[in-house]
């Protein structure tokens, strides 16, 4: 594969924008349905689109409208799971799914909650009770596989993500098998089940959901580092001992019912808040009150219990929240279809995605364990290079460039040529949109070949002369990303300039540099490690034009003659400096004092690139 299919494709995106469209259609339909704007709709709309404030205002109006409409107590649940809050989200997707008894997406998204909430174990029990009205949800099946697979449930997982993948989905239950396999080092297995190349796979990583991301599968095992955060979802705490064990917290209720609550330790009294209204007292050592919640509007309330010592100090508190449903529910059932397919797309909106780093860096692990370190390299470098803070691929990285041999590289360092009269023409900076074609046709004219140390950011830029630089016989090296004075970066942050510019320049011209110039010549012991690992020689210069600037043409032409009498590396510029106005004679000059004129890896008899050749690793 090239790495150019590496590049993140929001496949996620464009499942997103497709619902978008739906609902925009659907909301010109439920307005002419209804006779105006239906606000679940447009709140829907508005989450899909990450403008969360103006989707809880929605759902708002929408329960205000029908405080029994299950989607739009999700909605408001969606939001805050978007916003990080978890337990509010819980109790309101448990309302939710109260208010639509048989229906699988409330409980889907009661899932995903749980998922969020670092609860894989309730979260499989949900997903598994939504899949028991709707087998063939593809997307949560894939789900079920994975709140399986935190469990160390493998066996289980693997059932669940194959059929799956049976099917259609293509996100998340090849990950799920690709992650068992690969524990159970069958990485061929793992490579098969992520598509062959693997770009599918790659590119299905883009997709941010709400702010939902699933822990990394790649480290999600127990035993091993959890990207999962330690179990937040415990009983609610009831401090003071107080339990309020009836309603259950997030349930709906309707008619008479009783208040229940119980003391760890029997309080002198206790009081009974509804909405912090003032409704009932007891002395008793357990509460039990009657409610006739008819009396109350129909929505969300909140039910406080707190226990009194005998100087009156609380002692104890627990709130819940509660639905009040007396009113008769609408039997229109074009509202009931829509808001069917409201749930669902909620729902599917609100399924946890893989981070975008686990499919490169699944299929990156099975690529070299499989003995594909060429696979492996192709996959992470981009990756890598987006999120270099990422151990694991950077771990990658690094043994994909020791499988391919590519790391420590001996000598670390080109500083001269072998032979007295060799010179090796070498130019920064670049590519340049006017410099580098005038470049290349003074060089053609001459039949000199040259090193040209490119800038990775300039490459993305113009790719099509990178590839006009190989096509001429030149080599391509690496100047780094930005052109930052690495001795200033973090360790990481060198290898990351060093990675994604050989990424820019492979996606542009399918070789790998090995030659590597930092910037400014700023050079340390960690730009020298950084290269290192990834495989970089480091090239020095004996002759460079920045020291005569302040010369005459002649004066600078002399002066580079001068330090190149016994032949050296020649350092010019791909850019804007005097570069032009000298370069033709100069090199005009060294040709006939005899100099021999090349490239500096030809020239030092290094290899220059690696080439990515139809799955066979070759060093050129
Ligand atoms: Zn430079």
């Amino acid at each position: 594969m090239s790495s150019e299919n590496v590049r993140p494709v929001g496949a996620w995106a464009l499942r997103r924008a497709v619902i978008v469209a739906l609902l925009a259609v659907w909301g010109w339909a439920a307005a002419s349905a209804f006779g105006q704007g239906d606000a679940a709709v447009l709140g829907l709309r508005l989450f899909l689109l990450g403008d969360y404030d103006r989707a809880f205002q929605q759902f708002g109006q929408a329960l205000a409208k029908d405080p029994t409409r299950a989607v739009a107590v999700a909605g408001l649940a969606a939001v805050h799971l978007a916003r990080g809050e978890t337990q509010p989200a819980l109790s309101s997707f448990g309302a939710a799914a109260e208010l639509a008894p048989g229906q699988a997406w409330p409980l889907a998204c009661l899932g995903s909650a749980q998922m969020q909430a670092g609860d894989p174990k309730a979260a499989a029990a949900s997903y598994r009770q939504a899949l028991t009205s709707r087998p063939e949800w593809a997307a949560v099946r894939a789900r079920l596989a994975y709140a399986l697979y935190c469990q160390g449930l493998t066996a289980a997982a693997m059932d669940n993500a194959r059929t799956a993948a049976r099917y259609g989905e293509r996100t998340v239950a090849p990950l799920v098998q690709a992650a068992v396999m690969l524990r159970d080092g069958d990485a061929r297995g793992a490579l098969q089940a992520l598509g062959g190349t693997g770009a599918a796979v790659v590119a299905t990583a883009a997709g941010p959901a709400p702010a939902l991301r699933m822990a990394s599968l790649a480290s999600a095992l127990p035993g091993l580092e959890t990207g999962l955060p330690t179990s937040t979802v415990l009983p609610t705490p009831a401090p003071g001992g107080v339990r309020i064990t009836w309603p259950r917290d997030g349930s709906s209720i309707s008619g008479r019912v009783e208040v229940q609550a119980e003391f760890d330790v029997p309080p002198a009294y206790a009081v009974v808040y509804i909405d912090d209204q003032f409704v009932s007292v007891t002395n008793a050592s357990q509460v039990r009150m009657p409610w006739d919640t008819r009396r109350w509007p129909d929505g969300v309330h909140r039910v406080r219990v707190d226990a009194y010592d005998s100087s009156g100090r609380c002692v104890g508190r627990q709130e819940i929240q509660l639905i009040v449903a007396n009113r008769e529910r609408t039997g229109d059932a074009t509202q009931a279809a829509l808001d069917a397919a409201l749930g669902v797309a909620l729902a599917e909106a609100c399924l946890p995605s893989p981070p975008p780093w686990d499919p490169p860096l699944l299929y990156a692990e099975a690529a070299r364990v499989a003995g594909q370190p060429e696979a492996a390299l192709d996959v992470v470098e981009h990756p890598f290079s987006c999120w270099p803070w990422h151990r694991r691929l950077r771990e990658e990285l690094h043994l994909a460039c020791r499988d391919l041999g590519l790391a420590n590289p001996s000598p670390a360092e080109i500083l001269v040529l072998p032979r007295p009269g060799q010179v090796a023409v070498t130019f920064d900076d670049g590519p340049h949109p006017r410099i580098t074609p005038w470049l290349l046709s003074v060089l053609a004219k001459r039949r000199v070949r040259a090193t040209f140390f490119l800038v990775g950011q300039q490459a993305v830029q113009y790719p099509e002369l990178v590839r006009a630089i190989v096509a001429a016989g030149h080599e391509v090296a690496v100047h780094s990303y930005t052109h930052r004075n690495m001795t200033r970066l973090a360790q990481v942050e060198i290898e990351r300039e060093l990675a994604q510019s050989r990424w820019a320049i492979a996606r542009a011209c399918g070789r790998r540099p090995t030659l590597f110039r930092p910037p400014g010549g700023h050079y340390s012991a960690d730009v020298r490690a950084a290269a290192a690992a990834l495989g970089f020689r480091t090239v020095f210069w004996n002759a460079n034009i920045c020291r005569y600037v302040a010369r005459t043409l002649n004066g600078m032409i002399e002066g580079l003659d001068g330090d190149l009498a016994r032949g050296g590396i020649l350092l010019l510029h791909n850019g804007e400096d005097e570069t032009p106005l000298i370069v033709e004679e100069l090199l005009d000059r060294l040709r006939a004092r005899g100099c021999e004129l090349g490239p500096v890896g030809e020239l030092s008899g290094v290899e220059s690139v690696y080439v990515s050749a139809g799955g066979r690793a070759q060093v050129k």
